[in-house]
């Protein structure tokens, strides 16, 4: 309650930092400080627990020294609970029935991935689960805590490739290959819909894990993405709360909000539900109860140094050209909620689609920008800094 209090009167979108230690991959191959284990090339610095500076002297070059100040800012040495433990007040507003939304934001090899999954290499360490694991996991404990209201709970998985949406759980009999072109509508009530979208029904972390890692794997065989390295699309899990109940009942349920306090979202009519294709989980379509939910989605987005790429041809400047524009696309959107303008333009990507209903009203957003500190990293942790500041 308290928690949520405090979330609530930080406002709904918040801007949280993360810098990641130094690794071999920021070193300049010809940098003889760095080769002798210094730390003096590291640029960006966490100074308390909510401002980074950006300090960087190189010779022939125009002094860099700016601090930012966000709603918190993770150093090197802060482990994924920490981060994990301010994430845990959204999973409260999500059983509440407000839709939330976690996105990671920063330049390929920023930590990213490190920061929503966990290490490239599967670890035993529980201590190393990224964000994702860790918040279906909690996500599962205050559901036990809270067994009224029977709840259920499904996962999709989704990948924005050159602006296609690919559904990651879906089995297209015909072929061996997985991944299926979906697209994104807008219902007759103004929420966001896939049609024939693989949902899976998940009672535990360990069947989500399966479901995640059988999606990351699917990824790897569809032929239009074979090419394609994770850093250039946008990965996107969506978990759904459900809870049926009766018109008539005036009970509170998980999943429910208090009248007036409801997301748009989070209420319809079990007559919005699409048909599901063979192998999904059809949602309870008992005609005379009231389906109340709420969405939690995570997003690993695409590397932003693509942001500012020049130089590039074919493949790679089309697949360029599509990051830069949907990434620009959450920009504005982000912009034009700081601005409280009247008109958002969720319309203008994809992406920005696929998350309207995440992100605005009274949905709760955090972003995490991720940054290398590394000298060689500066001009990206800039822009990724400015990103984040533009947003707030
Ligand atoms: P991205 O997803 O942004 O491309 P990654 O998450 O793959 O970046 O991170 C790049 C490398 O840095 C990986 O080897 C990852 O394990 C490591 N790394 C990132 N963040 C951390 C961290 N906070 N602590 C330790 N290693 C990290």
């Amino acid at each position: 309650e308290l928690h949520n209090t405090l979330v609530e009167l930080k406002g709904n979108i918040r801007v949280h930092c993360r810098i990641r230690p130094l690794l071999p991959l920021d070193c300049e191959l010809d940098d003889p400080i760095l080769q002798n284990g210094s730390d003096s090339r590291e640029v960006a610095h966490a100074v308390d627990e909510e401002t980074i500076l950006v300090r960087c002297d190189r010779p022939g070059h125009p002094l860099i020294n700016k601090t930012y100040n966000f709603e918190r800012v993770y150093g090197p040495a802060e482990p994924q609970t920490a981060v994990f433990a301010d994430v845990c007040p959204l999973l409260t507003s999500l059983l509440d029935g407000y839709n939330v939304c976690i996105m990671a934001y920063g330049q390929t090899g920023s930590g990213k991935s490190y920061t929503m999954l966990g290490p490239e290499l599967p670890s035993d360490a529980h201590s190393d689960l990224g964000l994702i694991p860790r918040a279906v996991e909690e996500f599962f404990r205050l559901i036990s805590e809270n067994p009224s209201g029977s709840p259920k709970v499904d996962v999709s998985i989704l990948e924005i490739y050159n602006n296609d949406i690919f559904d990651l759980l879906a089995k297209d009999s015909s072929t061996v290959v997985s991944g299926v072109k979906r697209d994104v509508v807008t219902t007759q009530d103004g929420c966001t819909e896939v049609p024939l979208l693989t949902r899976g029904a998940i009672t535990s972390v360990l069947e989500f894990m399966e479901l995640f890692h059988q999606g990351l794997r699917l990824r790897a065989k569809n032929p239009t993405l074979v090419h394609a390295d994770s850093s250039r699309s946008h990965l996107i899990v969506t978990v759904t709360l459900t809870t049926a109940t009766s018109l008539a009942s005036t009970d509170q349920q998980p999943g429910q909000t208090l009248p007036g306090k409801r997301t748009r979202a989070s209420e319809r009519w079990s007559s919005a539900h699409q048909a599901s294709p063979p192998g999904s989980v059809p949602v309870d379509p008992v005609g005379s109860r009231k389906q109340v939910w709420s969405r939690l989605q995570l997003v690993d987005l695409a590397g932003s140094e693509c942001a500012g790429m020049s130089g590039v041809t074919g493949l790679a400047l089309r697949e360029t050209s599509f990051i830069n524009r949907s990434l620009a696309a959450l920009a504005d959107v982000l912009g034009a909620l700081s601005e409280h303008r009247g008109h958002i333009p969720y319309r203008n990507s994809k992406l920005t689609h696929l998350l309207q209903d995440s992100i605005g009203g009274d949905a709760k957003l955090l972003v995490i920008l991720c940054v290398s500190p590394g000298q060689k990293h500066v001009a990206e942790t800039l822009q990724s800094l400015g990103f984040g500041t533009r947003a707030r």
